[in-house]
């Protein structure tokens, strides 16, 4: 029915100062022109969240996380509000709204919820009237009215949920590149824009940490074929399509280089050589809900062993009280945590059936004296641990051995 409509995402960069939001407004206004129906969600200002998650901090360093959710959705309330007295100045009807005022409705994770529902009459009847809606992003409520955050980065979700809830023929993601490159454009300067990328290599980029992105949103848009078009807020330049299948006539062997600096690593050491033991150590720390990733132990030679794994940095003192306390309980040693770490991924569908990969990845950080700390691949990446500040240079190097700034896009 309504096929007309186009979600837009504006994210913190291209809202981040008033300049560019009255840029972001003649935007609007000249996509508005050629008759579509818009719906507009906005991030907050530049750095706004982390501005506000370090106020909190200030106060209480252990806040409870349904105040961190009133806390940090403001920053797109913001945005969202200003956005409207922009296009109001140029003589255009526009409204603002929050995640509740438009039915989002998630679940209760406060900082990480799930949407359930959105009800999408309030949208629309606005949209009837011929206003351009504009939606705080990153917020929802749950069922008890109380408002919950998507997760870093949780705008995309929002615009894509929204894509997806209305119909729309299109989710156009506006940042601060040009698209989705084969590497992060601010570390490998030679890095080339892709034309096209499937869902599943982004959400494999995405988690892995290119915050082009968050991976949450492209999971949804995977699920129900939103189309996304990843392009820049600050010119006309085409982006990057994102989509389930791409027109290459062989996939990309490599589609791209990763980098995530948000891990960090815990060592348990002299862990009894027994059967059950892993699973005592990672069954408790599950059940708080962390995310471990990585796991390597050592080979054991006098009935003990050092058991390494990385988890998110941000799970990290909770994740260390556990394995302490694990530690305790089964007669382990001691427990380290090593934050000085980075890990670097490639990415690529074509992984699957061409082999050699992995050694070419090793290859070329060997030849830099690039030390590998732990190694992980699934069918369509591989991730090597190394130090911190050498990070930055293994995409560069890795980037380089398999010539991706020539991949044919
Ligand atoms: P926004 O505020 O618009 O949501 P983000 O900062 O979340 O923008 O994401 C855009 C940033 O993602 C870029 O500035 C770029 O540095 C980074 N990035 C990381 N990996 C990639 C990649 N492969 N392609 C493009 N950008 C990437
Ligand atoms: N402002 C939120 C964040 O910084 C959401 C977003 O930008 O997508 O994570
Ligand atoms: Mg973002």
């Amino acid at each position: 029915m309504s096929r007309r409509i186009t979600v837009q995402k504006f994210g913190g960069s291209s809202v981040a100062n008033t300049d560019r939001i009255n840029n972001v407004a003649e935007r609007i206004i000249s996509y508005l022109k050629k008759g579509e129906e818009i719906v507009v969600v906005v991030s907050a200002m530049g750095d706004t969240t982390d501005e506000l998650i370090e106020l909190a901090k200030k106060i209480n360093p252990h806040p409870l996380e349904r105040e961190i959710d009133m806390l940090i959705s403001t920053g797109e309330q913001i945005s969202s509000a200003l956005l409207a007295m922009a296009l109001h100045k140029r003589g255009y009807e526009a409204i603002s709204f929050t995640g509740l005022q438009v039915g989002i409705i998630t679940d209760g994770s406060h900082t990480r919820a799930k949407i359930i529902k959105i009800n999408t009459r309030r949208i629309r009847e606005e949209l009837k009237k011929g206003k351009i809606v504009i939606v705080a992003g990153f917020q929802g409520v749950n069922r008890k009215k109380d408002i919950t955050t998507l997760g870093r980065g949780g705008s995309d979700l929002t615009a894509i949920a929204l894509a997806y809830a209305l119909d729309a023929k299109i989710c156009e993601i506006y940042t601060d590149v040009n698209g989705i490159y084969t590497a992060d454009p601010r570390i490998v300067p030679e890095a080339k824009k892709l034309k096209s990328i499937t869902y599943d290599e982004i959400l494999e980029m995405a988690s892995l940490g290119a915050q082009v992105m968050q991976a949450r949103s492209i999971e949804v848009a995977k699920k129900f074929n939103v189309p996304i078009h990843v392009r820049s807020s600050f010119s006309n330049e085409e982006g990057t399509m994102i989509v389930s299948k791409t027109k290459r006539l062989e996939e990309a062997v490599i589609t791209g280089v990763t980098l995530s600096k948000n891990e960090a690593k815990i060592t348990i050491r002299d862990v009894p050589d027994r059967p059950g033991i892993a699973a005592k150590i990672f069954g408790k720390i599950s059940d708080e809900g962390i995310n471990v990733d990585m796991i390597v132990q050592n080979v054991s030679k006098i009935g003990t062993t050092d058991l390494s794994f990385t988890i998110a940095n941000s799970d990290l003192s909770k994740a260390i009280k556990l394995a302490r306390e694990v530690s305790k309980d089964i007669n382990a040693g001691e427990v380290s945590a090593d934050e000085d770490i980075a890990r670097v991924s490639v990415v690529g569908v074509g992984m699957r059936t061409y082999p050699g990969i992995a050694a070419g990845v090793f290859k070329a950080l060997a030849e830099k004296k690039i030390n590998i700390e732990m190694i992980s691949t699934s069918d369509i990446s591989i991730s090597c641990i190394v130090k911190k500040n050498l990070g930055e240079e293994a995409v560069r190097i890795i980037h380089k051995k398999f010539k991706l700034h020539k991949i044919n896009s």
